[in-house]
């Protein structure tokens, strides 16, 4: 196995995927063509949001979102200290302060119960809290009717980090049932398209929306914030003295950025989420496998279960105890390495990056929840062409290195 490098996550592509972007880099548009609305159509399809907005990134995506939500100078939002440093730093490119809230050392989400305190503790010392993010960690949805409950009563904004989500299921009361994007219980869901998520156009992502305000301005950001749309213009007579605008005629409004997709990478997009239900669906047989390969007899901590509909399998984490247990963390993770099989750790928290406390002055000890389960996270290797044997020989490579007993085979 040392020859072949498994890592912990990779793209799946096809010849079906490979024709469509050579199809598209053979018509006249590479980029701002008819694909891109194309693949919006579909994503909104697919999530059941009205509108979708796609875009060169998820961390554009974040920053398009805060920029939409009209955060800036002096507001602050609230997110989860294990996630991507994409979450917070996007807020921080938008001018806004993020803080953090603890995770549920049960669902590695964020805790709705601490959630709860902080949000009016933070506004009492004067900080002027718009939004809150939560991340569907590993792909597992937050509860977002309790989120959003907690949200309207403090009339923040809700933008949904899917990042991790795209393909996952979440069940609300009354046995309602919502794709995560549907943003029936948010204002905004971000999504990325970067290799290791469940669907990918090389670097892309997207934000889904069912407000039209939000949807316009998500469009015109990510395009310099400029207007092309003739009923929205303010001066259109500097331009021209007669009565319908000159076809050359736009107006920026507000300060923008080139966030776009290429058409070729929307080409890939479509043709990908095509198939992201059978992604998916690969992952939920992965996962199952190496539920039923660990069968969790201590020390190893499971993935979380406590999942409120289906989850998109983006990650699968154990936590394994490794001071209890004598076993060096980095040691061991090399170990794997060497034996060819590449793990990760997601996440460190972000508010022990060097950043974050020098800038907000951040301390070991401030998020324990989130510290207490980086120690002991591990991600093992999970995408769709994984195959089964490779499962068993991660799991067995895992339990032996450990020092657990080997399982048998009954
Ligand atoms: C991947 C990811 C992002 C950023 O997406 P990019 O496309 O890599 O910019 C943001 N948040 C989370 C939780 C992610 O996993």
């Amino acid at each position: 196995m040392a020859d072949k490098k498994i890592s912990y996550g990779r793209q799946s592509i096809d010849e079906t995927d490979i024709a469509a972007v050579a199809n598209s880099l053979s018509s006249d548009f590479l980029t701002q063509g008819s694909v891109q609305g194309e693949f919006e159509a579909a994503l909104g399809e697919y999530t059941g949001a009205k509108y979708a907005v796609v875009c060169s990134s998820g961390s554009a995506a974040l920053h398009l979102a805060y920029m939409a939500a009209g955060l800036g100078e002096g507001d602050a939002i609230v997110t989860t200290p294990n996630t991507f440093l994409a979450t917070p730093n996007a807020a921080i490119l938008a001018g806004a302060r993020p803080f953090f809230s603890d995770i549920d050392p049960e669902t590695l989400n964020l805790s709705l119960d601490l959630l709860e305190d902080n949000i009016p503790r933070l506004l009492k010392n004067g900080r002027s809290v718009k939004a809150v993010v939560p991340v569907h960690f590993a792909g597992n949805p937050v509860d977002m009717e309790r989120l959003s409950a907690i949200a309207e009563k403090f009339g923040l904004i809700v933008i949904e980090d899917a990042c991790h989500a795209l393909g996952a299921v979440y069940s609300g009361t009354n046995g309602s049932s919502v794709k995560v994007g549907s943003s029936r219980d948010s204002d905004m869901t971000v999504f990325s398209f970067h290799p290791v998520k469940s669907i990918t156009t090389g670097e892309g992502g997207a934000i889904t929306t069912n407000n039209r305000d939000l949807y316009e301005r998500l469009k015109w950001l990510r395009s310099h914030g400029v207007i092309r749309e003739a009923g929205e213009f303010k001066y259109e007579d500097i331009a021209s003295s007669s009565t319908t605008p000159p076809p050359w005629y736009h107006e920026m409004h507000e300060l923008g950025l080139n966030y776009r997709l290429t058409d070729f990478q929307c080409a890939l997009g479509l043709s990908q989420l095509k198939k992201l239900d059978g992604f998916i669906g690969r992952r939920a047989e992965i996962s199952e496998l190496y539920d039923t390969l660990f069968r969790f007899s201590a020390p190893i901590t499971p993935p979380p279960r406590l999942v409120r509909g289906t989850s998109s399998h983006h990650l699968y984490v154990i936590q394994i105890p490794f001071e209890e247990i004598g076993v060096d963390k980095t040691l061991w993770f090399n170990d794997m390495a060497a034996r060819g099989i590449n793990l990760q750790v997601h996440y460190i928290p972000v508010h022990l990056q060097p950043y974050y406390r020098e800038s907000f002055g951040y301390e070991p000890g401030d998020f324990p929840a989130a510290e207490n389960y980086y120690k002991h996270a591990v991600s093992l290797p999970i995408y769709p062409s994984l195959t089964d044997e490779e499962v068993e020989e991660i799991a067995l490579t895992i339990k032996k290195s450990l020092g657990i007993e080997p399982f048998s085979n009954s």
